[in-house]
């Protein structure tokens, strides 16, 4: 006779769970023509796979396997010896908290439910662009720029490499990918075009309102 072992079969199934690359929230040329399909296709198919499958092998057999994809990357972000965990799993989460930021014919405006924020933060929708064009620009290297709420105030940061706000007392609200992968290919050196086009055209505002909610 056979028997089921429930906490046996409770463990099969936790080491065999892996973090999953999430889908894409959008058609590959959606973000034509401020960002091609190929650079999406390289973009997502290769850089935010690459991430997804490095951390999957990085953490198999390790106590991280059993844990969500936030915690893994607090565990890991003060760890030195934990870097190449860290640097995976938080651009995995980069990467997919990215792709949400942007949407086909986003851009414009921000909603009327974000003026006051937006004024009592920055002054005006303008400024808080500027803000986000100039750290998107000025950042040094390989990184990320946020808008980011902390205290009921919008801000922007940046982080640099894989490094991750989750970690701070900084929310999340929108980011932009600012490593040369993600612009190269269609703007060569030009990282101002590549943010210009990113803020005027994609912009995902029902994502930064999704966030504050
Ligand atoms: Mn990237």
């Amino acid at each position: 006779m056979t028997t089921i072992d429930i906490s046996n079969s409770a463990n099969i199934l936790r080491a065999s769970a892996s973090i999953v690359l999430p889908v894409l929230p959008f058609a590959e040329n959606a973000l034509e023509p401020a960002i091609s399909a190929k650079t999406v296709s390289f973009h997502y198919g290769k850089h935010h796979k690459g991430y997804v499958d490095n951390m999957n092998k990085l953490i198999t057999g390790t106590d991280y396997s059993d844990l969500s994809l936030e915690e893994i990357i607090i565990s890991t972000c003060e760890r030195p010896e934990r870097k190449a965990i860290f640097n995976n799993a938080s651009q995995t989460w980069n990467h997919t908290f990215f792709w949400k930021s942007l949407k086909e014919n986003g851009g414009g405006s921000a909603p009327a439910e974000l003026k006051s924020l937006i004024d009592s933060s920055f002054g005006s929708e303008a400024e808080c662009k500027k803000a986000l064009a100039e750290a998107a620009l000025t950042l040094f290297g390989s990184g990320w720029a946020w808008l980011v709420i902390d205290g009921g105030k919008l801000k922007v940061i940046t982080t640099i490499n894989a490094e991750s706000p989750l970690n701070t007392k900084n929310k999340p609200l929108l980011t932009i990918d600012v490593w040369e992968h993600a612009y190269y290919l269609d703007y060569q050196n030009r990282r101002a075009d590549y943010v210009n086009a990113l803020l005027d055209n994609l912009i995902n505002w029902d994502f930064v309102m999704q966030n504050l909610s």
